[in-house]
Formats: C-alpha cells, structure tokens, sequence
C-alpha cells in the first residue's frame, strides 16, 4: 500500500526534462548538476562552443609587438 504512494512521489521529484543540446531526456532536479542539460558533456558542448567563439574573435586583433622585419637583427 505505502509502495504506491513511495512511487509516485519518488516520479513527482525525478522531473525529466528536454536537454536542448542533445535533446535527450535529463533529468530536472538536485541530482542532475547540468539541468536543463542532461550531463556534464552537454553542458560542456553549450559552453565550449561560446568559448571558442569569443577566443576566434580575440584571435583575429592582429598582435603588434613582434619585432618583425628590423633591420638592426640581420
Ligand atoms: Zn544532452
């Protein structure tokens, strides 16, 4: 009898959401550290690509301290 109640509040508390990055199921509550991603390596997929995004961006200022073409070194 208490068995029925145990599951159902066992399935309010195990909410289970779509990972928007792999559009899995994930679960949406305190045991799940990555919500709304359904693990680390979605989470980690999301911000990676923004990462890499602004470095790429970072990249492209052309760097304006290397002694390139002085005549004194040769
Ligand atoms: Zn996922």
């Amino acid at each position: 009898m208490t068995q029925k109640t145990d599951d159902k509040a066992a399935k309010a508390k195990a909410r289970t959401v779509r990972c928007p990055q792999c559009g899995g199921d994930s679960v949406y509550g305190p045991s799940n550290p990555y919500r709304p991603f359904c693990s680390d390596r979605c989470k980690g997929i999301d911000l990676g690509a923004w990462a890499s995004e602004s470095f790429r961006m970072e990249a492209e200022t052309p760097p304006d301290d290397q002694p390139f073409g002085d005549p004194r070194l040769q």
